[in-house]
């Protein structure tokens, strides 16, 4: 049975999916050993793998917030941090000797580690990978990204330039993230996954991993009511916009639907004024469960958010913090499963209510999404996952062999002499 080192970062959009294969393998007879921020040992251990933090003591879900606001942002702390978890993680590989390594593909400390050892490495995505497209973003998008990013440029300069002198230009090269493996696992429908060459024959979408049992959540007692349920939340990063929330209540105050609203843990209640009678809010709730209950998911487009409810059959509305989601929006709406509705702060009640009476009565949007909904269950999850990860490992293996059969034959010669 193998053993696997899987490097990560503390945040739910990143982790959620990886613990049901964590289970599977598991549950196969693989050691998983499974580095990541403390806050998140409870839901490692529970999936059945071994959990080891990192030697950087505020690395978790609070700090991935933080950074959050913009991409570039993350970009920089990333390299930053690699400079203390790469050297880290090839000492743990030194001292473990596992089989594979797995990394999320923005764990670039774990392409490093695997790259220097020589380990097989397997990547997995909670994100489409976008590079090699034109997407249309707009002046005004571009503007504000080249405003935050432009300033990040020489702390990613020289984080970059440490990391090269350190590892070697072959390590970093372009693009850094997603950081890809020998073998690539992405969570998400495959025809989520737009056309990229970068997505070559060693990627696999295996569509989204989903085991609610998995999800450290209280039960969820289904609400006593005829109207249809509609899920809004922001997510667990960007989800602090008090305008966002009181320009739903302006929207939905009397619309006929039982509204359940996420606000997250960070939003000041008091600023986002009084709850209409149709409103259940919460600071979080579990979304798998409430998901199979909605007709319809008004999200801030997250990727996980749209592959869980596009793999409930949910038609969303799709209400971007970031970049990233509006990419993640634009493509839920070219598969017809959703609306994208991208106003940023100038989001008005008529527009946001008009989104939701579209997909709520044009048949097309449920139906599309309801069909991406199978085409996930089809493509199998974290078993398939599980599946690919031993067929590498098999691979590998063999390859080995292969590699020093005239060692072998040599060896088990003498042996039988
Ligand atoms: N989530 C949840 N309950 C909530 C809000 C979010 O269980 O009240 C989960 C959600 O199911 C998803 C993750 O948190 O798995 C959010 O990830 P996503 O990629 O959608 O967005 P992010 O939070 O990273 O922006």
């Amino acid at each position: 049975m193998a053993k696997i080192l899987y490097f990560n970062i503390p945040g739910y959009g990143h982790v959620n999916a990886t613990l049901p294969v964590v289970a599977e393998l598991t549950r196969r007879g693989h050691e998983v050993i499974y580095y990541c921020g403390t806050d998140f040992q409870g839901a490692i251990e529970s999936a059945g793998g071994i959990f080891r933090p990192y030697p950087i003591a505020d690395l978790d879900s609070r700090m991935i917030v933080r950074i959050s606001r913009h991409l570039a942002n993350v970009s920089s702390y990333l390299l930053k941090s690699a400079r203390t978890l790469a050297p880290f993680a090839i000492a743990e590989i030194e001292r473990e000797q596992p089989d594979l390594v797995m990394y999320d593909a923005v764990t670039i400390w774990g392409r490093i580690a695997a790259a220097v050892t020589g380990t097989p490495s397997i990547a997995s995505y909670t994100v489409m990978v976008n590079e090699g497209r034109k997407i249309e973003i707009g002046c005004r998008k571009m503007a504000v990204f080249a405003a935050t990013a432009i300033p990040k440029l020489p702390g990613l300069a020289i984080h970059r330039r440490a990391l090269i002198k350190a590892y070697g230009e072959d390590i970093m090269h372009a693009p850094l993230f997603p950081s890809k493996a020998q073998k690539n696992i992405e969570f998400i429908l495959p025809s989520f996954q737009p056309e990229s060459q970068f997505v070559d024959d060693s990627f696999v979408q295996v569509g989204p991993s989903i085991d609610p049992a998995l999800r450290q959540e209280a039960p969820w007692q289904p609400l006593d009511t005829a109207l249809s349920q509609v899920l809004i939340s922001l997510g667990t990063v960007n989800n602090r916009n008090t305008h966002f929330y009181r320009t739903a209540f302006a929207a939905f105050a009397d619309y006929p639907a039982q509204f359940i609203l996420s606000a997250g843990k960070l939003v000041d209640m008091d600023q986002i004024g009084a709850v209409p009678g149709n409103f259940l809010v919460k600071e979080s709730v579990p979304q798998l469960q409430v998901l199979q209950q909605s007709a319809a998911f008004i999200t801030h487009g997250g990727m996980n958010s749209v592959q869980e409810g596009l793999y409930y059959g949910v038609p969303l509305v799709v209400v971007p913090q970031q970049m990233e989601q509006f990419i993640n929006g634009k493509r839920v709406a070219e598969l017809g499963a959703g609306v994208l509705l991208d106003k940023g702060d100038g989001l008005t009640p008529e527009q946001l209510r008009s989104a939701l009476d579209t997909v709520l009565t044009m048949p097309s949007y449920t139906q599309a999404a309801r069909a991406l909904g199978q085409e996930g269950q089809a493509a199998g999850g974290y078993v398939r996952a599980a599946d690919e990860i031993e067929a590498f490992l098999g691979r590998v293996s063999k390859q080995f062999i292969e590699e020093h059969a005239g060692k072998i034959r040599v060896l088990s010669g003498y042996l039988l002499d």
